[in-house]
């Protein structure tokens, strides 16, 4: 098969330059990801490079070194495109490097009259830009807990593609140059030019079809996010605090393994939203949110699941609900002493329920609730357990102790005059 080569170039030029603009029209619509505009303008320049080519050949004035150093601008900011999907800065240095290298060697009159020394410094620098774009595309997205993923088979393919496209791009323009150096009577620039055109039209082809693919993951990801979130706390929202806790009785239960949930209810909230408003209440919304995301570990997983209410499922035993319970409250305690200003001495009251799956997670949290009715009778500021529980584990009770006495000892440390009638209001 003979391939015509201004026809190769015009074809090339013709499906990258639509390409490219189909990039940037997806940008457009999702201004959020950056790297599609960086991946349309790649495309843009790249078919510029290869019209810049064509036009060589005719009698427009093209310095020879201009369309390679397009070229690698363009390999250069596809893979800065890669950099920035994954939240890495661009490095302008290293984007126009393969392009000032290129324009360098060409002052020599001995290279730019060696086809063969061209084509292999272009074929070098392609392959390491493609292979450095194969290196940023194949880093993991980090999961998001409760988010479901794609399946291990769908997601090992998108991966296998992201990494092996560019490979593949940079193992083509590589192998010619091994022949050139062991043969290089035996290698003709122009077939060589064909098959790189060739290869060139199914590489944009397979990288357009990739970032399609990547960006519509991430928008995807975005919009689930979005929808899973609690807009104030940032925390998970009821629906995806039940989804993730679903999850996790499953993967405990294949183990027969227990699970507690803590059930949180702020004290005298109502107090304090009619006292210092209804902003200062969301900024003590706030506040707990932070100290309980600061005091669980990665395992644990908290939502937001009505008002003033927070719930959280840990992965473990009634000792370790104690412990976790016990170090939230005190730390909310400290926290909520001043808020926004204000001296607003929130504190947080703690019903856990601890069970062996199979368990639905209703009953579990209607428990959780039964306890936290009963810290709040019992003086709240306390963390109760589930009375139809397993006996409540000593080091909870020792803890509960320990908690008490702290308790007593900073509320007579308190000295704040202004906050006395306020704390006062407090009492049962
Ligand atoms: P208790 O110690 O018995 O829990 O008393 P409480 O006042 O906290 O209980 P109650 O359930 O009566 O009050 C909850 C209050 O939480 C009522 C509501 O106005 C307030 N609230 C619910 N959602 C929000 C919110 O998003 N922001 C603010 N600032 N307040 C909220
Ligand atoms: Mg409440
Ligand atoms: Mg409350």
């Amino acid at each position: 098969m003979i391939l015509d080569q201004a026809t190769l170039v015009t074809v090339a030029s013709a499906i990258t330059g639509l390409l490219g603009i189909f990039m940037l029209m997806l940008w457009v619509q999702e201004r959020g990801i950056r790297a599609l505009a960086w991946w349309g303008g790649a495309y843009l320049m790249g078919a510029t490079a290869v019209t810049l080519w064509g036009a060589q050949g005719a009698a427009v004035l093209v310095s020879p070194e201009i369309p390679n150093a397009f070229l690698f601008v363009s390999c250069g900011m596809i893979w800065s495109g890669a950099r920035l999907f994954h939240g890495r800065p661009v490095l302008p240095g290293a984007l126009f490097a393969g392009a000032t290298a290129w324009v360098a060697v060409m002052q020599s009159p001995d290279f730019a009259q060696s086809g063969h020394a061209r084509l292999i410094v272009s074929a070098v620098l392609i392959a390491f830009y493609a292979f450095l774009t194969a290196f940023e595309l194949r880093r993991e997205r980090r999961r998001t807990v409760g988010q479901k993923q794609g399946t291990a088979a769908t997601e090992l393919v998108a991966r296998l593609l992201r990494i092996g496209v560019p490979m593949l791009h940079s193992a083509v323009f590589l192998a010619p140059v091994g022949l050139i150096l062991l043969a290089p009577m035996a290698v003709s620039a122009d077939g060589l030019f064909a098959l790189f055109a060739f290869e060139t039209i199914l590489y944009v082809v397979g990288t357009a079809f990739i970032v399609l693919v990547v960006a519509n993951e991430r928008v995807t990801h975005v919009h689930k996010t979005a929808a899973m979130t609690d807009l104030l706390t940032g925390l998970f929202n009821r629906r995806a605090f039940l989804d993730a806790a679903n999850r996790i009785i499953e993967s405990r239960g294949r183990k027969s393994l227990p699970v507690s949930v803590l059930l949180f209810d702020l004290d005298k909230f109502k107090l304090i939203n009619d006292r210092f408003g209804h902003a200062v209440g969301d900024d003590a919304l706030k506040v707990f949110a932070a100290t309980a995301a600061g005091n669980l570990r990665s395992t644990d997983v908290i939502g937001r699941i009505g008002g003033e209410e927070f719930a959280c499922i840990i992965p473990g035993a009634a000792q370790d609900a104690a412990l976790v319970a016990e170090r939230l409250r005190a730390a909310f305690e400290a926290d909520g002493v001043v808020i926004a200003g204000h001296e607003l001495h929130a504190t947080v009251s703690i019903g856990v329920a601890v069970a062996i799956p199979p368990v639905a997670i209703d009953p579990l949290l209607a428990r959780a609730d039964a306890a936290l009715y009963l810290a709040k009778n019992n003086g709240r500021n306390r963390v109760e357990f589930d009375q139809g529980d397993t006996p409540k584990p000593k080091a909870a009770t020792q803890l509960a102790d320990k908690r008490s006495q702290t308790a007593a000892e900073l509320r007579s440390a308190r000295p704040s005059v202004s906050a006395a009638p306020f704390a006062a209001s407090f009492a049962d």
